[in-house]
């Protein structure tokens, strides 16, 4: 989608803090980070929400490859958290289907 930030910068349309990139997904520096690692993954095709989701396979990739960054490439062997928001009720500001990895200190619950 040509309007969405997100697909513009998997596209490389706008600059971003690039971490990682498949031929599936895309991952990037969120640029307002809440942690010391704050890395956003997303598929390189347009899905609005998790709740637009209904395929399994496509999850599954997408969880693998949050796995796969966070060990490998991002190197958080001390642990990590995964949050997605989902829809305006919880807190999601950017509708393209986005994985927050966060991570480099202890977080507080
Ligand atoms: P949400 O609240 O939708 O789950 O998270 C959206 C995230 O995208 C926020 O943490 C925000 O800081 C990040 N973000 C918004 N615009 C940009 C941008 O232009 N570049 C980058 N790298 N991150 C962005
Ligand atoms: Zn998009």
């Amino acid at each position: 989608m040509s309007d969405c930030l997100f697909c513009n910068i998997a596209s490389g349309a706008i600059a971003s803090g690039k971490v990682f990139e498949d031929d599936d997904v895309f991952a990037f520096k969120d640029i307002h980070p809440k942690a010391p690692t704050h890395v956003l993954v997303i598929p390189k095709i347009h899905i609005a929400t998790l709740a637009d989701c209904d395929n399994p396979a496509m999850l599954g990739m997408l969880m693998d490859r949050v796995r796969m960054i966070a060990d490998d490439v991002l190197h958080l062997a001390a642990g990590y958290r995964v949050v997605i928001n989902v829809r305006e009720g919880g807190g999601q500001e950017v509708f393209h289907l986005h994985i927050h990895i966060l991570g480099g200190k202890k977080l507080p619950f």
